[in-house]
């Protein structure tokens, strides 16, 4: 017989994370209790993810509840902040059971890593779709904004971007990878990893941070809109994996700038930032200055030889 709702707490949710020394009540009453410690800020961010929008229908439960969990994690790490809790609603079809243990086994994956506690949620019949709500701490006024880019300031990428792009493509069939690749894209797919250290190290160095969710171009607009500020870059310095040198330059650049679904740390650095410095942040994962801050509030992109390119695309919108 299937497990009635509250079955299901009990055996997917309850108890099955650690308490944090902040949450007197988790799961289990009408409210969860929790405290904020002094001198920190509390960083909230929810996204929802709906079937056939947010996810191919190739991905697994596992697939979606650990992405359902790196995606927000990603958005405190932009902002610098401690990842601590989760708050998860769900709406599922009928007789969840088997899909909940395909996805807490993604979702735990990560949630352990960051040793974060579930403290609440809901759970209804409907069709799929995942809300998650991520809280964490940051030092009071030591977040990451988007707002504090200065001219003059490096612009810099974490990791490779474009990847989770050419993957959707090859799923799609638009394009053609060379077999030895297949798997790796489609963990970059599936399985981005939120660069909570980075965002943690960024602290006190970075004058803006974002997570480039929607594709670099768009991303990066943020920031500058933010900043009341401009960008001049080279295509040719944003970093591309093995796979994606395999496509046509320009190729590249645009699913690099435009797919999205990256998940890496978009950020300016000021001048005083020392080589030292950022040589210890490229520790945490390989960093690549692709430009600067400018005064003029336009993204100007430059190929080596002084050439404009202008990319085609524009972000991911899910409207
Ligand atoms: P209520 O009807 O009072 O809102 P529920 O029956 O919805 O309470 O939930 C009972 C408890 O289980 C609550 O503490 C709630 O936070 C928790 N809970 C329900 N769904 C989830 C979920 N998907 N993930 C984590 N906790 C959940
Ligand atoms: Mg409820």
């Amino acid at each position: 017989m299937a497990l009635s709702e509250f079955e299901l707490i009990d055996r997917f949710f309850k108890n099955a994370f650690p308490d944090a020394p902040e949450v007197s009540c988790g799961i289990g009453d009408d409210a969860a209790l929790v405290s904020v410690p002094p001198g920190q800020e509390l960083a909230l961010t929810m996204d929802t993810l709906v079937a056939g929008i947010h996810f191919p229908a190739s991905a697994t439960p596992a697939d979606i509840g650990y992405k359902a969990l790196a995606v927000n994690l990603s958005d405190l790490a932009a902002m610098g902040a401690e990842p601590r809790w989760i708050t998860l609603s769900l709406t599922l079809p009928q007789d969840p059971e088997h899909w909940l243990e395909g996805f807490m086994s993604g979702f735990s994956l990560l949630a352990e890593k960051y040793a974060l506690s579930l403290i609440g949620g809901d759970l209804a019949r409907g069709p799929l779709s995942i809300t998650l709500q991520l809280h964490g701490f940051v030092p009071a006024g030591s977040a990451l904004r988007r707002s504090g880019a200065r001219p003059g300031d490096r612009i810099y990428v974490s990791g490779t971007l474009g990847d989770a792009g050419l993957a959707l493509g090859m799923l799609d069939h638009r394009f053609i990878v060379d077999e030895q690749h297949h798997a790796a894209l489609l963990q970059r797919l599936h399985r981005p990893q939120p660069r909570v250290e980075l965002g943690l190290a960024l602290r006190g160095l970075a004058t803006s941070a974002i997570d480039i969710s929607d594709g670099l171009q768009a991303d990066l607009k943020h920031i500058l809109e933010a900043s009341h500020a401009g960008a001049a870059l080279n295509p040719e310095r944003v970093p591309v994996s093995g796979a994606m040198q395999q496509l046509p330059p320009e190729q590249a650049w645009n699913l690099a700038l435009t797919a999205g679904d990256d998940y890496e740390l978009c950020f300016t650095l000021p001048a005083s930032v020392t080589d030292v410095a950022v040589k210890n942040l490229a520790e945490i994962i390989p960093l690549q200055c692709i430009g600067h801050v400018t005064a003029q509030g336009e993204i100007d992109w430059r190929r080596s030889d002084g050439t404009i390119y202008k990319p085609d695309g524009a972000g991911y919108h899910h409207f």
